[in-house]
């Protein structure tokens, strides 16, 4: 008998997707909600998105594992700063020497000093939720960083990542695409697919609409945009490496028709956020249905209603914007 039986294997916190490139659950209010990913190449790595405050541990724990030292990790690629995606990149900053934060040019400022995006935050969340859903938002020093322009081109190891504008979820999102391995990573941009959503038909399609900078047409380009490179994988951050890529475009620009076309028939209700939600709660469980998912309503409702809500919520935004 080992000195070891009985005390299960801790499961690894970096999951091996490939071509360097390994996932790490931040654990962003459910298991397989919200990812971290950590590109390795030539002995340099670089996280895109960090996870709120809380996951930043694991995402340290996740490079002792692997055996990379702090002073390894050039870039945290941050696709936006709302704080399920940037929130802990402050404290990774402290731990990094040599880390820079890559972020848009709109969304820099808010890193640099975050005030703002506290304020913001505690107001939609409530500041005991807040605090526990994002702990201490750290502010990056400006001089640590870095804001590509449309098309600028960074380097980690022997690889080389294209930054491009990527608007339709927020005016701040930008998409770094490896160039190398033909990889996007989309953040937001290119819906959500939850792993408890696949079927024998492969992933399953959620378009995300959330607040406060949902613009359907310019996510619409961003999405054609991004399946110009041709990408044999795109990594999204609500959760992980998909494939079947054309398919999933369509059914994504499909289903955001038809999110714009419930919320235009329902305009003028009085009621019409609970006629939104519920409409559109019907609507992807009939496209469930069609992909051959055999969940039961509960499993449908506990996956999906924290999606459909802040997906309502983020289309009225933009209906009493137009
Ligand atoms: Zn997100």
């Amino acid at each position: 008998m080992s000195a070891n039986s009985g005390i299960a294997t801790p499961r690894p916190l970096a999951q091996p997707l490939g071509d360097g490139v390994y996932l790490i659950d931040t654990l962003y209010l459910r298991p397989g909600l919200a990812a971290s990913h950590l590109v390795v190449d030539d002995g340099r790595a670089a996280f895109v998105d960090t996870g709120a405050a809380p996951a930043a541990p694991r995402l340290l724990g996740a490079l002792d594992e692997l055996g990379i030292a702090r002073e390894q990790v050039d870039y945290l690629f941050l696709t936006h700063v709302h704080l399920d995606h940037a929130g802990g990149a402050g404290q990774l900053m402290q731990a990094l020497p040599n880390a820079r934060a890559v972020l848009h040019p709109r969304g820099a400022p808010h890193m640099v000093d975050p005030s703002k995006l506290i304020a913001g935050s505690i107001q939609v969340y409530g500041e005991e939720l807040y605090r526990q859903l994002y702990g201490e938002l750290v502010p990056i020093a400006a001089d640590r960083v870095l804001v590509p322009a449309d098309g600028e081109r960074l380097k980690l190891g022997r690889r080389t990542f294209e930054f491009i504008d990527a608007p339709g979820h927020a005016r701040h999102h930008h998409c770094p695409i490896d160039l190398d391995f033909r990889e996007v990573y989309s953040g937001d941009n290119f819906g959500i697919c939850y792993r408890d959503l696949d079927t024998a038909r492969g992933p399953f399609m959620l378009p995300t609409t959330t607040p406060v900078q949902f613009e359907p047409e310019a996510l619409h380009a961003t999405v054609d945009r991004l399946m110009s490179y041709g990408p044999r994988r795109i990594f999204q951050t609500h959760f992980g490496p998909v494939t079947d890529l054309e398919r999933l475009a369509r059914d994504l620009h499909a289903m955001l028709f038809e999110l714009v076309s419930i919320t235009r028939r329902h305009a003028g209700a009085a009621d019409r956020r609970a006629l939104i939600e519920d409409e559109m709660f019907r609507y992807f469980s009939v496209r469930l249905d069609e992909h051959g998912y055999e969940g039961n309503l509960a499993c449908r409702h506990e996956l999906l209603d924290g999606d459909v809500r802040l997906n309502a919520a983020g289309l009225e935004v933009w209906l009493d914007r137009n």
